[in-house]
């Protein structure tokens, strides 16, 4: 670990125990000036923060500094030395607005990097149709799209980290990749990664057991834009979030932009480390959702367009009334009806069109759904046991998704309180009322569960 690497672990730690001001101002600008043997003398950036470091910190430091030294560091000494810019902080702060740092630490000249433009394997390629001039903008993704362009106007600004989440289908990977390809188009040169979050994983684990740790960290903390898609497979990786850590401080601290995608807030992704979670909120979070239907309409349209394949306006409404779901079953159904109607050779009729949209159809999907469906997608949701979540116990982690399934179990397949109960582990009928109310009440403001609940039954009619 280079001095460098330590400090900002320690500053890592610190950051948890301290809060956000009191970091910012006093650790803001320091690092370790130097380490000799069992020594360790941090620089300061005046001598007001070193009085405030020896006399309230000095503690505090010295335990991260032994923990993540094994005890090797046993003295620190405090020095004011300015060192500007410099690539000390740890943590995005607040005022993100500041003139950005422009000094990288030093990096290891010979270390290969990737570019996006060369052949890569197919994880780590941007995909050229992703761009943002495919992408139609409405509602429920204004705000990602804004935020996307403004990354891809100036990265490594102020929407660092860039954050966008929601439910399958609904773009995400379309505008993460459409930063990327709007870089690269500008630079050439720019080294950028996308990479899936099972690919960073998979990466990670195999350079660990093949001792190859120094080539992934050239590979991922070198780059000037990492794109990393679907993060919630992080949950639980215990090494995995650990190293996406320090990659991420090490980017952010050199002003290099990081875009990341979920299909949900940094908040609700089960075992995921505060500190990540942390990071993750202090850029830009903005979420996609269900495309409405003048935007299911323009999409559609577009999509005929790229195809060159002429539908009438009647044809296109009907299947934005049918396919409600994302964008992903919406370019699906178009597939199917163009391959349908080219292959018999006729032209299509809102008529011919129907049988072909039937799969699509929330109606049909909705009768398919069984009670033992719904129980598992909600404890899948929230990373519980099925047992745990129909057995006795009323604890809160329990109690609230058990709420969820009988209020699912009512408003989706409108069955009948009693027969909710039993579902339930042979609850009594109140209790299923009493759930249903509660949640249609919390839906009302919770913006939280609207998005956990619209989550959740996206995953049921995938099933
Ligand atoms: P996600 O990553 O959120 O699951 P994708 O980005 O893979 O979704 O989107 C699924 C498909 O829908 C892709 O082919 C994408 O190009 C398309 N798509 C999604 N949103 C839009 C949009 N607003 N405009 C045009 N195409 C879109
Ligand atoms: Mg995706």
């Amino acid at each position: 670990m280079t001095t460098h690497e330590l400090w900002q672990a320690v500053l890592g730690e610190l950051e948890l125990s301290l809060s956000k001001a009191n970091f910012t101002t006093w650790f803001r600008n320091t690092f370790i000036a130097s380490q000799a043997g069992t020594e360790v003398c941090i620089g300061v950036p005046n001598a007001f923060t070193k009085a405030w470091l020896e006399k309230k910190y000095h503690r505090d430091i010295l335990n991260c500094l032994q923990n993540l030294t094994n005890h090797t560091v046993r003295v620190i000494s405090y020095r004011v030395e300015a060192r500007v810019p410099a690539p000390s902080m740890a943590v995005p702060v607040a005022a993100a607005q500041e003139p950005a740092y422009v000094a990288a630490p030093a990096q290891d000249a010979a270390a290969p990097v990737i570019h996006a433009n060369q052949p890569q394997s197919g994880e780590f390629t941007l995909n050229g149709k992703y761009v943002f001039g495919t992408f139609i903008v409405g509602k429920q993704n204004e705000l990602a799209h804004a935020a996307s362009q403004a990354v891809a106007a100036q990265p490594g600004g102020v929407y660092n980290p860039l954050f966008i989440y929601g439910g399958v289908g609904l773009g995400k990977t379309h505008l993460i990749q459409a930063v990327g390809n709007e870089l690269v188009r500008k630079n050439p040169n720019l080294n950028v990664l996308y990479v899936t979050c099972e690919r960073f994983t998979n990466d990670y684990i195999s350079s660990v057991r093949s001792g190859q740790m120094k080539q992934f960290k050239d590979r991922y903390r070198q780059v000037d834009l990492l794109l990393i898609d679907d993060i919630q497979f992080l949950k639980g990786k215990d090494g995995t979030q650990e190293e996406f850590f320090h990659t991420f401080n090490q980017l952010y601290q050199s002003n290099k932009q990081i875009v990341i995608t979920s299909d949900r807030p940094p908040k609700a992704i089960p075992e995921l480390e505060q500190r990540l979670i942390s990071r993750f909120e202090c850029g830009m979070m903005a979420d996609v959702g269900s495309p409405d239907f003048e935007t299911r309409v323009a999409i559609l349209e577009a999509k005929c367009r790229e195809k060159n394949y002429a539908l009438d306006r009647e044809i296109l409404h009907h299947v934005a009334s049918v396919v409600q779901t994302n964008v992903r079953e919406l370019e699906g159904a178009l597939n199917k009806l163009i391959a349908f109607h080219q292959f018999k050779n006729i032209p299509p009729t809102v008529e011919s069109v129907k049988p072909i949209l039937t799969s699509f159809s929330p109606n049909t999907n909705k009768k398919t759904l069984t009670p033992r469906q719904v129980i598992a997608t909600v404890a899948g949701y929230f990373d519980l046991n099925v047992d745990d979540l129909l057995g006795k116990s009323r604890e809160k982690r329990l109690a609230f998704p058990r709420q969820i399934v009988m209020y699912l179990l009512r408003e989706e397949m409108k069955s009948s309180y009693p027969s909710i109960g039993m579902e339930l582990g042979g609850r009594d009928h109140t209790t299923a009322m009493h759930a249903y109310d509660k949640i249609c009440t919390c839906l009302n403001e919770d913006e939280k569960l609207q998005h956990d609940i619209e989550l959740i039954k996206q995953k049921l009619y995938a099933l």
